[in-house]
This record gives structure tokens, C-alpha cells and sequence, in this order.
């Protein structure tokens, strides 16, 4: 058996939003420095795009596809008919076609050209039905995000009330990049299904590509083997997940659905007797001061879960309110069916990263998610000691601090679980604390 760095869900430039420079060149590029084997196609049931992929992957004789030396899997994320996001993962290019015709009088978009992520007006249960009679994997992406995801606010609560009896058909779940294994396994529900940690990746950067990664433990890169590793049979499995540390995430902290401003609990210096009056208002925040913030916490959940919740700031600054949504965290402690979690015995070891590029950002201090500075220096430190999965996980501190001390000891905090966090929340990604 061998061990592949995997990333199984990435999109398209048929998508929105996404990098009109995405290409299999500029993949396979990326795919070099950070050391990844396998990489979701994304968007496989767009024509143009799987006309693409079709004319330019090699079909090999263990059955697995490649572009030169990176090997890929068929593989799309679809919009059901509750605004549910689901990853799927196809076997060869007849599966997606035979999806393809079989979706297509449920769907305005699957053959237009932002049908990247189509939306097919069916629910779940049918489109599980669908896409696993031709074979294909299936599962819900980023499922606690506060948008577009099975768990999500006023959604459902257990997997079976989402996929009725086709429930028996999924075998992952996607975590999404601000949830991790310590969060999702605090539902019971979850316990025999395969955790992945996929990039959902939206451009080649080496912020977004791979920034979440399986390792799977398979004889080949195929499909076949996927699977058997996902169903966890034949001594094939995943070995790793390795992520984004959740609060990093976009959506870990809940948030105002207008201002996008995060709010935060923090202990009131003197006693005080209502939150309601003591808060302050920065660019980004609401911090709410109490004498017992975590039972303020709870109960403002609750509050927020009821959606009775309005922002202050919005108050303040329009008179009109509007209301404060709940981020990941939140949602998983409201769901969840207990505190603390409890790892099955098949599951395992998750690992929190940080992107090496946003590492050099935070030790440069410079805040551009594109700065030239930045990616020449990342370009060195790879060509010296790369690729990147191996630097932020293998490669001796020692040999690291040769190269940048300031780099090594950002490195060594994140491998150690040191770093402190502001935590991302309302499409706002968190940042790492550092005190050089
Ligand atoms: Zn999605
Ligand atoms: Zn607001």
C-alpha cells in the first residue's frame, strides 16, 4: 500500500468567483509545492468543462486518471433542492455522463456555462438515489457552514432527517474548513461515517488548494480504492485528515448577517447586570461583556437560535435590525449530542495547519492575500525545504530555523497546537495571534 496526499473537492472557472487562471497547468503547479498526489476534477458535470477534462486526462491501467504526474478524481459538488451543498465523486467519465442526462430536466443550470456547482431541484434522498446507482460517492460538503449545508441554522439536526432512507448510501461527511474532527464527532449521528478534509478550493493559490488534505492509505490512486478507503474495507483507509485549525475557518464565530461583524463574550471587569448594555462595537467585532461570559454565551445562542437576536451595530448605525446568525461552533454546540467529543475507534488523527503562505504573511506582517513579497518568499523556502505538507509537518524545526527562525518557531507553535487565534466568522477567515 501507499500513502497519497488527497484533496477531493476543488471547482472550476465555471463556478462563480472562481480564478479565471485555474487550469490543469496551473493545478499541477501548486500540486508540486505543496505535495499532493490527487486532486478532485471540480465541476466534472459542467459540458465545457468535462469536455476539458476528457480531452486532457490520461486513463491509466489501474483504472486511475493523471495529468502528467498528478492524478485526479471525477468529481463535482451539486445544489439540492433544500440549498444543500453535496459532494460527488464519479467512477469514470460514463458515470458522469449517465448523472449528467439523468439530472438535467431537474436542473436550469447543469449545462450552462456557470453550472460549475449546479442546482437540481430534487431532494437529497432522490439525488443520493441517482448519482449511486451509477456508481458514484456521495456525501454533504462543508456540512456545518451557516449557508448552503446540511446542518446549518433552521436545517436538520441528524443526518437521517436529511436523507430519509437513503441514509444508508452515505459513508462521508465533508467537515469544511472550520469545523475539525473534535467538533463533529460531538454528534452521535456522525460515528460511522469517514470524515473528509477537503480545500473546497476556489483558485491554484497555494492559500486555497490543499489547504485541507486526506491522507489516504490505497494501493492505487483510483476511484476503486478511494472508495474502499472512504468505506473503510480491505485494510484501505485514510490514515490523516489534516485542516485549516477550525477558527481559521470562515465561519467558525457567529455573526450580524448584515455587518458581518463576529460576536464575541468577554469577563466584565466590575458586576454588571444585563449584556445588553454593555458591549462595544469595533470594525469587526461585538464584544459583549459579562461577569459569567460562557453561561452568557449559552444562553445567547439559544436566543440566536430562535433567530431573536439583532446586531446593535446595525442598530445603531441604520435604525433597522437585523438579525445575528449563528458560526460553527455555535451550531455544533446547539446540535451536538454532547460536550466534549468521542472519536469512534476507525477515526483518525486530525492534524491543525496553517498555509505556509499565510504563515510568511503573519511573520512579514503584511496583509495582502496576494503580496509578490510573500510568494517569492514562499517560492524560496520551498525550493529549499519543500514540498510545503512536508515542511509544516515533517521536516526538523532545526533544519527549518536555518532557513528563517521567525518561520521555524510559527512552524513549531502550529505542530505543538501553541497558536492562538482570532477566530473567522461571517465569510471573514480568522487570523493567527503571533508575538515574534
Ligand atoms: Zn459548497
Ligand atoms: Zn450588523
Amino acid at each position: 500500500m501507499d500513502i497519497f496526499k488527497v484533496d477531493l473537492h476543488i471547482h472550476s472557472p465555471h463556478s462563480i468567483a472562481v480564478s479565471k487562471s485555474l487550469s490543469l497547468d496551473t493545478m499541477l503547479e501548486t500540486c508540486k509545492k505543496k505535495g499532493l498526489d490527487i486532486l478532485g476534477t471540480g465541476d466534472i458535470l459542467q459540458p465545457q468543462w468535462l469536455k476539458y477534462m476528457e480531452t486532457n486526462l490520461e486513463k491509466n491501467k489501474d483504472g486511475s486518471f493523471s495529468y502528467k504526474n498528478v492524478y485526479f478524481i471525477l468529481q463535482t459538488e451539486i445544489e439540492d433542492k433544500e440549498s444543500i451543498h453535496q459532494v460527488v465523486l464519479f467512477p469514470d467519465f460514463n458515470s458522469v455522463k449517465e448523472v449528467q442526462n439523468n439530472l438535467k430536466s431537474h436542473s436550469k443550470n447543469i449545462l450552462g456555462d456557470w453550472g460549475g456547482r449546479p442546482h437540481v431541484n430534487l431532494s437529497p434522498a432522490e439525488i443520493v438515489d441517482i448519482v449511486t446507482d451509477s456508481g458514484c460517492l456521495i456525501g454533504p460538503a462543508h456540512a456545518f457552514t451557516p449557508f448552503k449545508a446540511i446542518f446549518r441554522q433552521g436545517k436538520f439536526k441528524t443526518l437521517q432527517d436529511c436523507y430519509q432512507d437513503a441514509v444508508k448510501k452515505i459513508h462521508f461527511l465533508e467537515l469544511g474548513l472550520s469545523a475539525n474532527t473534535d467538533l463533529a464527532d460531538r454528534m452521535d449521528c456522525l460515528k460511522n461515517l469517514t470524515f473528509l478534509s477537503n480545500s473546497d478550493a476556489h483558485s491554484q493559490s497555494p492559500r486555497a488548494l490543499g489547504r485541507e488534505f486526506n491522507k489516504f492509505d490505497i494501493e492505487t490512486p483510483s476511484f476503486d480504492e478511494i472508495l474502499l478507503a472512504i468505506r473503510r474495507k480491505d485494510d484501505r483507509k485514510i490514515i490523516l485528515n489534516a485542516g485549516l485549525a477550525p477558527e481559521l475557518g470562515k465561519y467558525y464565530n457567529m455573526f450580524c448577517n448584515k455587518c458581518r461583524r463576529r460576536i464575541m463574550f468577554k469577563k466584565a471587569k466590575k458586576k454588571i447586570i444585563s449584556i445588553f448594555n454593555q458591549y462595544s462595537i469595533t470594525d469587526n467585532f461585538i464584544i459583549y461583556f459579562s461577569n459569567d461570559p460562557l453561561v452568557a454565551k449559552k444562553d445567547y445562542i439559544i436566543q440566536v437560535s430562535k433567530n431573536k437576536m439583532i446586531c446593535p451595530a446595525c442598530k445603531e448605525e441604520t435604525g433597522k435590525n437585523y438579525k445575528v446568525k449563528l458560526g460553527v461552533s455555535e451550531r455544533i454546540d446547539l446540535i451536538s449530542s454532547r460536550e466534549k467529543p468521542k472519536h469512534p475507534d476507525h477515526r483518525p488523527p486530525y492534524i491543525n495547519t496553517v498555509p505556509l503562505f499565510d504563515i510568511i504573511r503573519a511573520v512579514k506582517g503584511i496583509k495582502s492575500t496576494t503580496s509578490k513579497t510573500v510568494l517569492s518568499a514562499y517560492n524560496k523556502i520551498i525550493m529549499e525545504l519543500g514540498p510545503e505538507f512536508k515542511i509544516l509537518i515533517d521536516v526538523p524545526i532545526s533544519e527549518i530555523e536555518k532557513f528563517d527562525l521567525n518561520i521555524a518557531n510559527v512552524i513549531k507553535m502550529c505542530r505543538n497546537n501553541e497558536i492562538s487565534y482570532t477566530p473567522g466568522g461571517g465569510g471573514i477567515y480568522g487570523q493567527i495571534k503571533i508575538d515574534l
